[in-house]
């Protein structure tokens, strides 16, 4: 069985988060005390600000590549835009910055309403931009989803890391819980996600998401995502069918591996 004690590790250090509204006013490179000089470059429909002379400055060719990859990557899971709406991305060097500039703390934060996103970059600890990226265009494509969301919210972000990050299904990881006797009935995990609110609950609605879209498709997650859980929906009973059925990974994956921080 995969040590939950990892899992709960992970839940400690992940910090992600996605608010649905926004008071960000632009440009927000002005809200972060002593920065004395910023730097800002195109990138496809984004503009990406970071500081001078800190690691994302240095880094900031490869950045720039990994944000394509990931815009690409999570319009591939999404369908393609109609219509491009531009994204502000602001790289900042410690949660603390962030806070300053977006009024909350975290390694990785997502304001969907007016499309920014920020990341922390050090010269160990690259940005989670799949996951930051999708909660901004999953926006983009489908709008805020039906009450409760957020589970589906953070289930898609997680989902849009990828498997090459992981290197294990999130299902097998759904399988971990079940073993622990820690997974909790998708509408309870729905209702209480905004409480609960650690990692198992984001591993689980990720493994949800990910067995919806790979079995039924990107329409059955789309009708979802607009009309929220049916009782007694048969696609859940098949996921919970499929997590009794899963083996539970037999190695630990690292952190990292987890966040999909630097997976781009
Ligand atoms: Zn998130």
């Amino acid at each position: 069985m995969w040590p939950v004690r990892s899992i709960l590790l992970v839940g400690v250090l992940t910090a992600c988060a996605s608010m649905p509204a926004a008071s960000v006013s632009r440009p927000v490179a002005r809200r972060l005390p002593g920065a004395t000089r910023w730097e800002s470059q195109r990138v496809g429909p984004a503009q990406v600000f970071y500081q001078a002379g800190t690691p994302a400055a240095r880094q900031a060719r490869a950045l720039a590549d990994s944000v394509r990859v990931a815009y690409a990557h999570d319009w591939s899971l999404l369908g393609q835009p109609r219509i491009v709406r531009p994204l502000e991305l602001v790289f900042v060097q410690s949660p603390d910055e962030v806070r300053q500039l977006a009024g909350r703390a975290a390694t990785g934060l997502a304001l969907p309403a007016t499309q920014q996103a920020f990341f922390v970059v050090t010269a160990t600890r690259l940005p989670a931009l799949r996951h930051e990226l999708m909660h901004l265009l999953a926006y983009q494509a489908w709008g805020p989803p039906a009450a409760p969301g957020t589970w589906l919210v953070e289930g898609l972000a997680i989902y849009a890391d990828g498997a090459q990050c992981r290197h294990v299904p999130l299902l097998s990881l759904a399988a971990s819980l079940r073993e622990a006797n820690q997974l909790l009935p998708v509408p309870t995990l729905a209702t209480q996600f905004d409480t609960v609110y650690d990692v198992r609950a984001y591993l689980e609605a990720g493994s949800v998401v990910e067995f919806v879209y790979e079995h039924y498709g990107r329409r059955q997650l789309e009708a979802l995502w607009h009309h929220g859980l049916v009782p007694g929906d048969s696609v859940l009973a098949a996921w919970y069918a499929a997590v009794g059925a899963a083996p539970a990974p037999a190695w630990t994956p690292t952190l990292a591996a987890i966040t999909g921080a630097g997976c781009d």
